[in-house]
């Protein structure tokens, strides 16, 4: 199970598979836990505790938690879920080598595969590679646990990730995803990383603090044909009072002229973003200047959370009195107003050719030969094709409908 952010850096190698299946010999389930919001905290909770029974009952299952819940302050995993065999704290990757090695005896027979029921959408068959350039987050906004769990900002040096790079199967993988809590602060510069990046067709990254967003990595994103047109910025509230409640170093109007500056420089770049609803002591006039600013922005996509408290944050010490079901339809309506602004930018690509990234059969069909990809502003497009294929190569595709989160299109010269 996976309920965690793209920044989980645990990944198995092929060789701790291969010692997990064929030393070990027992069933190693991973669970990918995430706090940012006290509902996905409480979903991991739930299932991992759901796994008991299970467990009694197997006694080659092993369960490894992993994720911030490992480090959450306040929280002890081992008292709360005994059961489990092992926790691997985020950048704690040490621990499962640990584990295996001290456990490389054991004599079970092999039996199951590992359950992965729910994934976030970090999924390694959409024919993208997502490299982790920077653990932590320096940041502390009053509502977020990060800092806590993740620690203090690390940035892994550029060599080791041009190596990694380096490394990537480039038939299999035509675009990489860079990864951190921050990557706008990533300490030897996130623009002259994209320019020393070779040998890959299209490179994104997430996520950019806007306060840290600079001319020069704007510039890089500019010049830089094989960099993706695509910034997600979160902006978390369009008021002035509620953005220095939450420590986020700018300001509404400051957030808009970054992303003039942006649309000046790169027509036709996609914005996403994440916003809050019901942080404490937000009035309703407040709320509305984030649906306001929702709009006036013209988001691509914008994710929307109602605020929950993070034990040991500094808004944490702020009363939450904006009661339960105001929160909660004041999420159902930025959510309408996402999805109608969602809707408005998608239609202005009806008639352009988009270059995507073929990385799924469609499931839903618009016929047996539907194929999806990504453009790169990272919005999914549905089409119609009789090559299979196509899957993970980068073709032309004209659209000719849109809706909110998918658009649909037609191949035009085929692929690249
Ligand atoms: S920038 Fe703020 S919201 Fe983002 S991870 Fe850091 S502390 Fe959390």
């Amino acid at each position: 199970m996976i309920v965690a952010c793209a920044a989980t850096t645990l990944k198995p190698t092929d060789e701790i598979w291969g010692v997990v299946y064929h030393r070990l010999k027992v069933v190693l389930e991973f669970i990918y836990t995430c706090v940012v919001r006290k509902h996905a905290e409480d979903r991991a909770a739930g299932y991992i505790s759901s796994l008991k029974g299970l467990k009694s009952k197997n006694l080659n299952l092993k369960l490894a938690v992993c994720g911030c819940l490992v480090t959450e302050p306040g929280v002890k995993v081992s008292s709360l879920f005994p059961h489990v065999d092992l926790f691997i704290g985020p950048n704690q990757p040490e621990k499962l080598k640990e584990y295996l090695l001290v456990n490389r005896s054991t004599s079970l027979p092999v039996n199951q595969s590992i359950n992965n029921d729910r994934q976030t959408g970090r999924q390694e068959d959409r024919r993208t590679k997502y490299i982790t350039i920077m653990h932590g987050c320096d940041n502390f906004c009053s509502y977020c646990i990060v800092p806590y769990v993740r620690g203090r900002e690390y940035s892994r040096p550029v060599d080791e990730i041009l190596n990694e790079i380096k490394q990537i199967d480039a038939n299999r993988y035509k675009e990489i995803f860079l990864l951190g809590q921050n990557v706008n602060s990533y300490k030897y510069g996130l623009a002259n990383l994209l320019r020393q990046i070779s040998g890959i067709k299209r490179i994104r990254f997430m996520t950019s603090h806007p306060r840290d967003m600079s001319d020069e990595i704007i510039d890089a994103v500019a010049a830089l044909p094989h960099v993706c047109e695509y910034f997600h910025l979160p902006i978390q509230h369009g008021n002035d009072e509620i953005l220095q409640r939450m420590n986020r170093g700018y300001t509404a109007d400051q957030y808009r002229k970054l992303v003039d500056k942006i649309r000046s420089k790169i027509p036709g770049a996609a914005i996403t973003s994440d916003v809050i609803v019901g942080f404490p002591g937000e009035t309703e006039e407040q709320f509305r200047s984030t649906l306001y600013i929702i709009e006036q922005i013209g988001f691509d996509a914008c994710n929307t959370a109602a605020y929950s408290v993070r034990p040991g944050t500094a808004a944490s010490r702020l009363p939450d009195d904006v009661p339960q079901k105001v929160k909660q339809e004041r999420l159902q309506a930025a959510m309408r107003v996402v999805e109608e602004v969602a809707r408005k930018q998608n239609e202005k690509l009806i008639g352009t050719i988009q270059e995507i990234l073929v990385d799924q059969s469609a499931s839903q069909p618009v016929s047996q030969s539907a194929l999806r990809g990504r453009t790169r502003g990272n919005k999914i497009v549905k089409f119609r094709a009789d090559k299979r294929d196509l899957l993970g190569k980068l073709v032309n595709v004209r659209i000719t409908s849109a809706q909110s989160w998918v658009l649909k299109g037609e191949l035009t010269n085929g692929k690249f």
